[in-house]
């Protein structure tokens, strides 16, 4: 292949690390979104938007690449699957597919004997009888979740039927984990049994979404060892190519529970950029493009904030950074409440 044109669906600050990892490989991105605003056309070569079902658009698109990829769990199974008929799409549709949808993703996870929180489908008003088991919880939609949106903390029963749920949508509902930390695993799988993963990251939320993120992760080597184990079977299963990266609980008794994977480069991966001789991003790059895999070497402990909604503020305003400090601003139109807006990183 002489000149790598890659396809991005999605156009979030995750498109856009990816499209500057490419550039760094002097790979072109070609970003799709369905977001006339999205950041990501900032940073990569070409940007078409489009809904992510119009076929005439997708098809232009995917004439301007020759792999694709996505930053972004909610693209329509169909679409992926029937742009994978014509170009490489990585990770496999059928991945994305069993992924984005909760209950799916939970059922594959134990079915490896590995933990989860318990959990219950909700389809219909009756089952929301003799859930005890299941409470205190938290119900959240099977699909189209991200950053704690669709999810309601439930103590009691009464609590549950007076919700007034929307039947048309399905849920699950979690039992509640008794936190002590949560951590997560970002695993790049190139081939058969070759990986790079990188160490275990401690990362903290507030509101349900991500906070901080930190190496190392003040954990026992026990934990660290069962993560990264458990990631690699999640991944070898998935017969996964690129960048994953597996959520976990660890609960007041240091029991380890995977709490979701999300296919794709993510947030608690960012400090992978500054910490690492190869970001997650970049390492993503190289395995759906079948390019060199590189041993990974750690340069750095390292510290990343989210800056969410007006925290950005100040940082665009000051641009006196210390030495080990890097910030990222995405570069999005209009500041929202809970909208990630940027992050800074501390290498350590
Ligand atoms: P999202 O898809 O929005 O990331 P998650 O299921 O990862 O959804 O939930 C976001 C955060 O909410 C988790 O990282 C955790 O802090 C909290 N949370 C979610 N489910 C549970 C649970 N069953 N027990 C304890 N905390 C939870
Ligand atoms: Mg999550």
């Amino acid at each position: 292949m002489s000149e790598i044109r890659l396809g991005i669906l999605g156009g979030g600050q995750l498109g856009s690390m990816l499209s500057v990892a490419a550039k760094k490989l002097n790979i072109k991105t070609i970003i799709y979104s369905d977001d006339k605003n999205s950041p990501a056309q900032n940073f990569c070569d070409d940007f078409l938007f489009g809904d992510y079902m119009d076929k005439n658009k997708i098809y232009e698109f995917v004439n301007k690449v020759n792999i694709i990829t996505y930053e972004f769990e909610n693209i329509p199974y169909k679409t992926l699957n029937e742009i994978n008929k014509s170009k490489t799409v990585n990770p496999k549709p059928s991945i994305n597919r069993l992924i984005q949808h909760r209950l799916a993703e939970k059922d594959f996870i134990n079915k490896l004997n590995i933990r989860t929180t318990r959990y219950v489908g909700i389809e219909k008003k009756s089952d929301l009888e003799s859930l005890n088991d299941f409470l205190p919880g938290i119900l959240k939609t099977t699909t189209m979740g991200y950053d704690g949106k669709g999810q309601y903390p439930i103590k009691s029963l009464d609590e549950l039927n007076e919700l007034n749920i929307d039947f048309s949508k399905e849920y699950i509902l979690e039992k509640l984990v008794k936190l002590k930390k949560e951590i997560s695993v970002i695993i790049t799988r190139f081939a058969y049994n070759r990986y790079e993963i990188y160490e275990a990251i401690e990362n903290i939320h507030e509101n349900q979404i991500l906070k901080r993120s930190k190496i190392p992760a003040d954990i026992s080597d026990k934990l660290i060892g069962q993560s990264r184990e458990w990631s690699k079977q999640i991944a070898e299963e998935l017969k996964y190519i690129g960048t994953l990266c597996v959520e976990f609980f660890i609960d007041r008794n240091d029991n380890l529970y995977v709490n979701e994977i999300a296919p794709r480069v993510h947030n608690s991966g960012h400090l992978t950029i500054n910490a690492f001789n190869i970001s997650q991003f970049e390492n993503h790059i190289r395995a759906v493009c079948s390019l060199e895999q590189i041993p990974l070497k750690k340069l750095n402990n390292a510290e990343m904030t989210n800056l969410i909604g007006n925290q950005i503020i100040p940082y665009r305003q000051n641009k006196d950074l210390k030495d080990n400090e890097f910030f990222f601003d995405y570069l999005k139109k209009e500041i929202k409440d809970n909208r990630k807006m940027g992050h800074l990183t501390k290498i350590l």
